[in-house]
């Protein structure tokens, strides 16, 4: 069977067409199983006895997450989500705070930072917002931020940041490098082995709603002083607890850990592949559309696709139509996804390893309607 035979078969059938896993991937069955045998447990057992007995599913998750970024799995925690972990880092930054990030940084991370009292600088980048390295390096060497905060593969639009060259300078100068993998964990190689990374399960792993991870290296940890509890009360516990402290949905994070297991199970090196070439296979067929453009290079590595009205459609208005209309689900990203890059509103279209030619032919038919 093909990936893509494999991936569909997995999980439930799909009422319409599913272009839209850079919101939320389709859960497979087994997943959904897991989550749902976990809260039987719970009725049955108790809620912390199941918790404990589930101890061992949570550590290979993180053996996974630690695996797909390089870091250790006793430096990784889950979180609610990718904004709650970097909220939880940057709040917890002993540091000055300063920080560059990317010129097109995702709008809520930039809120995450100044609720957090952190000055932003950009880094350098070229037109399409890909980051030039060279110009990076300069300008880093010349005036070091505290951190550098880099995404990876962005919400707005499908670029694939050079992370891994971008990654090697910062280590040269030592400033710590923090990567928002959000997008591109499970999507592109994010095993850089960072001072800090985080990222969602619904994406491109295909789990749960309502889960995440913050992984942290030992060296940055040190540098942490979480706010809660207050460090001046001294109570003595390890700092990634600390961050990992608090009430938690334990069937989403088991859950979640299962997809882990059925993504590396599947291979990641193939599905990375396989995305890559379904990204190229949605630009070259939306390309032919009229009334619209593709804002990204055909051949870019990545399953996210953005594209731009030329007439005077009205993205927010295509997406909710594509639903009613046609069952097509997709994303309509306004300027707040990325407020210092994006000028006007675009529709995301960003399927997974099992779209089919006809469905993207449906979705560019269904888009002709609208010069
Ligand atoms: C989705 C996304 C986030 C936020 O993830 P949540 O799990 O919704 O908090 C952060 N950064 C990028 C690039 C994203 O696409």
């Amino acid at each position: 069977m093909s990936l893509a035979d494999e991936w569909r078969a997995a999980r439930p059938k799909v009422s319409g067409v599913h272009v839209d896993s850079a919101a939320c991937s389709r859960q497979s069955h087994a997943v959904i199983d897991a989550a749902t045998r976990h809260a039987h447990h719970e009725a049955e057992v108790g809620g912390y006895v199941a918790a404990e007995a589930a101890a061992e599913r949570l550590d290979a998750g993180r053996a996974v997450i630690a695996e797909l970024t390089g870091l250790a799995a006793a430096d990784v925690i889950y979180t609610t989500s990718a904004s709650d972990a970097l909220d939880r880092l940057l709040s917890s930054w002993a540091g000055e705070r300063t920080l560059a990030c990317l010129p097109g940084e995702f709008g809520p991370n930039l809120a995450v930072m100044a609720a957090n009292g952190f000055e932003v600088r950009p880094l350098p980048v070229d037109g399409i917002g890909r980051l030039d390295v060279d110009a990076a390096a300069r300008a880093l060497a010349a005036d070091p931020p505290a951190l550098v905060h880099l995404t990876a593969l962005a919400s707005h639009r499908g670029i694939a940041q050079p992370i891994g060259a971008a990654t090697d300078v910062c280590r040269d100068l030592g400033v710590p490098v923090v990567i928002d993998a959000a997008q591109a964990f499970g999507h592109l190689d994010c095993a850089l082995a960072p001072d800090a990374v985080y990222g969602t399960s619904r994406k491109w792993i295909a789990g749960p709603r309502g889960v995440g991870f913050l992984a942290v290296s030992p060296a940055l940890t040190q540098r942490l002083r979480p706010r809660i509890p207050p460090p001046e009360w001294g109570l003595e516990a390890p700092v990634l607890s600390l961050l990992e402290l608090g009430e938690t949905n334990v069937a989403a994070r088991v859950a979640f850990s299962v997809a882990l297991d059925e993504y590396v199970a599947f291979g990641p090196a193939r599905i990375r592949a396989r995305l890559a070439e379904v990204g190229a296979l949605t630009r070259r067929r939306l390309a032919e559309v009229p009334g619209w453009r593709v804002i990204e290079p055909i051949d870019e590595p990545t399953a996210i696709t953005t594209i731009e009205p030329l007439g005077g459609a009205d993205p927010q208005r295509v997406r909710a139509e594509l639903i009613a209309e046609h069952g097509i689900v997709t994303t309509f990203a306004d300027v707040r996804r990325a407020p210092f890059e994006l000028t006007a509103p675009v529709l995301r279209i960003s399927p997974h390893v099992d779209v089919t030619a006809a469905e993207l032919d449906q979705v560019a038919d269904a888009l002709a309607r609208y010069r």
